[in-house]
């Protein structure tokens, strides 16, 4: 069994064949999907966990897990109302994590002063409720400056917690990777992996260990190669698990057992998981 870590299934792209798609997951052999919780800001926050109680226990579709946050470029709209809405959502069961938080230079958007705000308001509140995290952190093009304040702001606000996280989608090179492992972070690698430029990216992705490795779609977004430009969905998972079996020299199935060993771990979940 394979699991998505990390797909936007409150994404109106899904909204004419939803079920159809989490069916195609599941016959695809994918077991367990985390849906994020960030909709296109607080407003919709909870559109993730409404998500999971309205699939799961279904038979023929995978186990869902939700999670919530504000995004990065949505920082302005962190006041105490959305704060106060985070806290109440992480105390659900289903909702296993806070995310995606993290900063964004890479997009016009939010001043990065009320982004790191937004991001180090959660941090206290997904402790508070022991929740791991799942970062977001994209960088202006050949820079590492959100990548540096980030890193500054994790040492002070969430290594004391000792709880960990994610790093979400991850893009970084080998210096983020190892500063990420050194924290306990495990990392996710999207359906960009399998793009023919990335070989930057498959070369840190061979170096970062086994057992702190998460596949994830970023669906809708972020196709593999093979389905570039195409809407995204957690099926194609298998595709970027496929690269990473090749990268680790590893089968397909083995990659698939320490995923879901990993995240199993991460969120405290027992192994057999599936729906
Ligand atoms: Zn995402």
């Amino acid at each position: 069994m394979l699991i998505d870590s990390h797909a936007h299934l409150d994404s109106p792209r899904y909204d004419e064949d939803r079920e159809e798609m989490l069916r195609r997951a599941a016959d695809a052999g994918i077991g367990a999907v985390l849906t994020i919780g960030i909709g296109e800001g607080p407003a919709e926050m909870q559109n993730a966990l409404e998500i999971c109680r309205r699939f799961n226990g279904k038979p023929g579709m995978p186990k869902l897990y939700a999670s919530a946050g504000i995004y990065p470029h949505n920082a302005p709209e962190a006041d105490e109302a959305a704060l106060a809405k985070l806290d109440g959502l992480l105390a659900q069961p289903e909702v296993i994590a806070c995310g995606e938080i993290g900063l964004d230079y890479y997009h016009e958007g939010a001043p990065h002063p009320v982004q790191k705000e937004g991001l180090i308001a959660q941090l206290l509140i997904a402790a508070g409720r022991k929740r791991p995290i799942l970062i977001h952190c994209r960088p202006k093009d050949g820079a590492t400056d959100a990548w540096d304040d980030l890193f500054e702001i994790l040492e002070e606000h969430w290594t004391g917690t000792g709880l960990r996280g994610v790093m979400h989608c991850f893009g970084g090179g080998w210096e983020q990777a190892r500063r990420s492992l050194d924290l306990g972070f495990l990392i996710s690698f999207a359906g960009n992996v399998t793009y023919p430029k990335a070989q930057p990216l498959r070369d840190v992705a061979e170096r970062v260990p086994l057992d702190c490795i998460l596949v994830e779609t970023d669906a809708p977004w972020l196709a593999p190669n093979a389905l570039r430009g195409k809407r995204n969905e957690p099926a194609y998972v298998t595709q970027t698990a496929q690269t990473i079996s090749e990268l680790h020299g590893r089968s397909v199935e083995e990659i698939a057992a320490a995923t879901t060993r990993n995240f199993a771990g991460l969120f405290n979940l027992p192994l057999g998981m599936g729906n």
